[in-house]
């Protein structure tokens, strides 16, 4: 019998995919989608308002960059006035004087920062932009001046492995009331970038223990998440608590996805806002029912006593190295071709150029195909 639906507990609103910085490991997808694509402010609000009804509690506005969006203030303001908890992602560069007050104005309950280093020469080369360092310091200072509470994301990968100490100290000299130090997944821009980006196994058992000193040490000052890379694991995560289990997310053109990679899975067809409500999106879209729960699992899965802790893990990872979404995550360790991880981790290191001489595929729109986007 299968379990009851549950309604969803938290969004993530993908409000556009334009934004200054071309992060190599961006989980947007390689296909990014132009300002024109983008939903209007009314059908977000409509949106955000059935979300709502539908019993989510807490929205992730995320883009791209969301403050590019010159209605952010409104947005947040129909979800605050829905008792919805919002949360900013922001990449902290070029934000208007006087907007972060307006946000904090607005209702915005939580900012989080993403840095692409702890170092001013880390941030700007991986994010291809001179002095963006400097102005997500100056966006950290007025957050926290507007009373937002603040969270510091670092995704780490093998240019900014051994910054992880930085990285705390960093978070703590900005009164960061949380740091999530965040391996990157292999998934959209940084599967396109995984040769340049792999670190060296050593490094991430260093990292490790670095982070679990700091959690004990700094245990009432700050909380320190990790997040594991899969492709050094045991056993994988719980994609998205599971998928369609309790979250999803929406695209800047307002098509409705279990996560950010999941339209990779060409046997999938995802529904638009518009053409349903997102309740029956929610409830009946195919491609929500396909992995939902565990009757759809092969072995070994069906039969693990963890298949509701991880739900098999990632469905995206399955059909990029296993070519079967419904496989079981090549990251666990049952998993028939678990030993291709280790295979693929020493084979984008054999190839990695070296330091100093990477070639990065930068983010940005068209540049998936385009030969002469390199670092
Ligand atoms: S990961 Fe980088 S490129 Fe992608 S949205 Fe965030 S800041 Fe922009
Ligand atoms: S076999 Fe499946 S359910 Fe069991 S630990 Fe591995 S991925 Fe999770």
């Amino acid at each position: 019998m299968s379990a009851p639906l549950l309604p969803p507990i938290g969004m993530l609103a993908e409000l556009t995919h334009r934004c200054p910085l071309q992060c190599p490991y961006c989980s947007n997808p390689l296909e990014l989608l132009k300002a024109n694509r983008e939903l209007d402010t009314l059908t977000w609000l409509d949106l955000f308002s059935q979300a709502a009804d539908l019993g989510v509690l807490q929205v992730h506005l995320s883009g791209g960059e969301p403050t590019l969006r010159r209605d952010l203030e409104q947005l947040i303001a129909g979800l605050s006035a829905r008792g919805v908890y919002t949360n900013l992602i922001t990449a902290g560069v070029n934000i208007a004087e006087g907007r972060i007050e307006a946000f904090a104005e607005a209702g915005l309950d939580h900012l989080q920062l993403s840095f692409q280093g702890a170092r001013q020469e880390t941030t700007d080369r991986i994010g291809n932009r001179k002095g963006s360092h400097q102005r997500k310091l100056e966006t950290a200072r007025r957050a926290r001046a507007a009373g937002l509470p603040l969270t510091i994301n670092a995704p780490i990968h093998r240019h900014n492995i051994e910054e992880v100490p930085e990285f705390i100290d960093l978070a703590l000299s900005l009164g960061a009331e949380r740091l999530e130090i965040a391996n990157v997944q292999y998934a959209g821009w940084a599967l396109a970038n995984r040769n340049a980006l792999m670190p060296e196994r050593a490094a991430v058992d260093r990292q490790a223990d670095i982070v679990a000193a700091a959690q004990e040490q700094l245990a009432g000052i700050i909380n320190i998440d990790f997040v594991t890379p899969d492709y050094f694991a045991t056993y994988p995560k719980p994609c998205m608590g599971g998928w369609a289990r309790d979250a999803f997310m929406v695209a800047p053109d307002g098509t409705v996805l279990p996560c950010h990679a999941a339209q990779t899975i060409p046997s999938l067809r995802f529904e638009r806002f518009g053409e349903r409500t997102l309740a029956e999106i929610w409830s009946d879209s195919p491609a929500f029912n396909a992995f939902r729960g565990t009757e759809w699992m092969q072995e070994p899965c069906r039969s693990c006593e963890r298949r509701e802790v991880d739900w098999g893990g990632c469905r995206c990872q399955a059909m990029a190295i296993a070519g079967n979404a419904a496989a079981t995550d090549p990251a666990c360790i049952k998993s028939p071709i678990h030993k291709h991880m280790a295979i693929l981790t020493d084979a984008a290191l054999a190839e990695a150029a070296p330091e100093g001489a990477e070639s990065f595929i930068f983010r940005r729109i068209g540049a998936a195909t385009r030969p002469d986007n390199r670092a």
